[in-house]
C-alpha cells in the first residue's frame, strides 16, 4: 500500500461512534491496529465497519499522552486532536 501524501484529520470526516471530546478517528483509518496496541483504553476497533474509533476520551496525563502517541503513530494521520472544536 502506498500514500503519496499524508492529509491531516478532519474532524468534519470522524466516525460516528467516536465518544465526543477531543480526539476522534476519521475516515481515512486503514485499520492498522496501532493506536489500539498503544492505547488500548482509548482506541476500539469496530469489527464490521474494519476501523478504529474513539470508545473513551482520556481521563488521565498517562492516556492523554498514549493518546497524542497514537495519533503521531498513525501512518494515514487519521486520529485528529481537535474533535472538541465548536463545528459550524
Ligand atoms: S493508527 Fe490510524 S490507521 Fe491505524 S487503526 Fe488507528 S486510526 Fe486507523
Amino acid at each position: 500500500m502506498q500514500f503519496s501524501e499524508k492529509n491531516m484529520a478532519d474532524v468534519a470526516n470522524k466516525y460516528a461512534e467516536n465518544i465526543e471530546g477531543k480526539f476522534y478517528v476519521d475516515d481515512q483509518c486503514i485499520d492498522c491496529d496501532l493506536c489500539r496496541e498503544t492505547a488500548p483504553a482509548n482506541f476500539k476497533r469496530n469489527d464490521d465497519g474494519g476501523h478504529s474509533f474513539v470508545y473513551k476520551q482520556p481521563t488521565t496525563p498517562e492516556e492523554e499522552a498514549l493518546c497524542k502517541e497514537a495519533m503521531e503513530g498513525c501512518p494515514v494521520e487519521a486520529i485528529g486532536p481537535d474533535g472538541d472544536a465548536v463545528l459550524a
